[in-house]
């Protein structure tokens, strides 16, 4: 039966591509979002789907409506725009997550919270495994959108063990993809945008930092399956590809599948900035029966073709 949906930081990069998923399979979405990194555009084309409603709502603030189940994703994901404005970046985690279960609670919703692999902080482990509890500065610049996910996470865990609350985390590893703000700083986008414009790629540090990358498509496919498991599964389940690539590597592929003329120039490392990151995938293999299919280069080509044509229609000033 369609199940009513609601999707919290709906207009962002991956909500507005769970959206179109769900709808595809005919649900019903209700999209909350306060339009902070997210745009209105990223769902436009969505405005006369008959099952799709879109409401500006911020999820610090309660919210009543009635629905079956819930995606917690309000939240701004790259550091830019978490830092901007850290205070709201904690209350948007920790109040969204309290009125978000609030709500779940009154009307026995099941409800799925984007967690992030930011909660291992600088890992002492690695590849990253689910029971790995961290190396998070409770204090850095870093720490509101850390922090602010970790107790997001523990108000899952209490309001399911206390309330009985039907609890699925997922904690998602760095993400890309078309319809990534151009904007928001995050390094996929800004080394593409940078070598399109033929302009020099900002590696902070040596770029000797890793990174896991995951195609967006993948990930909204891990992420369903995870809803749909039964009840006793309430994770907390990494999400991510285990493909593991230094950020100088990452350049180096960019410049090569844009043909880009663009040099290589080194930037100040911000601080606690995590030196490696890779998901250990092997409950979300055993569990969901799920693993990324898209390799970085094939999922790179087409989000260089999207930010392509979006420089061509809108040049960023
Ligand atoms: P995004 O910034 O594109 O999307 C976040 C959305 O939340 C935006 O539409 C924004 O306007 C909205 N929002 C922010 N604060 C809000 C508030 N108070 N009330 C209502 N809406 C609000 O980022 P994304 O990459 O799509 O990330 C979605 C979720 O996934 C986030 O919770 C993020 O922390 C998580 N995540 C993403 C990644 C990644 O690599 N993309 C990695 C780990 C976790
Ligand atoms: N809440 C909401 N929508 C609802 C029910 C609750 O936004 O449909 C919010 C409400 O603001 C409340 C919070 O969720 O403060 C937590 O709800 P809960 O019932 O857990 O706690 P209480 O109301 O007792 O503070
Ligand atoms: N990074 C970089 N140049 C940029 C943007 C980011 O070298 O222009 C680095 C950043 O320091 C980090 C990595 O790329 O080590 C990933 O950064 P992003 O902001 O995408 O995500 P996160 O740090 O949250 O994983």
């Amino acid at each position: 039966m369609a199940q009513q949906i609601l999707v919290t930081g709906g207009a962002g990069f991956l909500g507005s591509h769970l959206i179109e998923r769900l709808l595809d399979r005919g649900d019903y979405v209700l999209c909350v979002d306060n339009f902070f990194t997210g745009t209105r555009r990223n769902v436009e084309h969505l405005m006369d789907h008959r099952h799709f409603e879109l409401m500006r709502h911020d999820v610090c603030f309660p919210l009543y409506v009635e629905v079956d189940q819930i995606y917690n994703l309000a939240c701004p994901a790259s550091p830019i725009h978490y830092q901007h404005d850290p205070v709201q970046t904690t209350k948007t985690s920790v109040h969204g997550a309290i009125n978000m279960l609030g709500l779940a609670k009154r009307v026995r919703a099941k409800i799925l919270q984007a967690s992030t692999s930011e909660v291992y902080g600088d890992p002492a482990i690695h590849p990253q495994v689910e029971s790995y509890w961290g190396n998070v500065n409770p204090i850095g610049i870093r720490s509101c959108y850390d922090e602010g996910k970790r107790c997001a996470e523990t108000l899952f865990f209490d309001y399911h063990r206390q309330h009985k609350l039907n609890i699925k985390v997922v904690r998602i590893f760095n993400t890309y993809g078309p319809r990534m703000h151009p904007q928001d700083g995050r390094v996929v986008s800004n080394f593409i945008i940078q070598a399109l414009q033929g302009q020099d790629i900002t590696i902070f540090g040596e770029g000797l930092q890793t990174r896991s990358f995951c195609y967006r498509d993948d990930l909204v496919e891990g992420m369903i399956r995870m809803m749909d498991t039964p009840d006793a599964i309430t994770g907390p389940i990494n999400i991510g590809n285990p493909g593991e690539f230094t950020i100088r590597a990452l350049a180096e592929q960019i410049i090569e599948l844009t043909g880009s003329k663009s040099k290589l120039a080194f930037r100040p490392l911000p601080s606690d900035d995590p030196m490696q990151r890779q998901p250990d995938i092997s409950q979300a293999e055993a569990l969901l029966g799920w693993k990324p299919t898209v390799p970085l280069r094939e999922g790179l080509v087409k989000t260089i073709d999207y930010f392509e044509k979006l420089l061509k229609e809108e040049p960023l000033h």
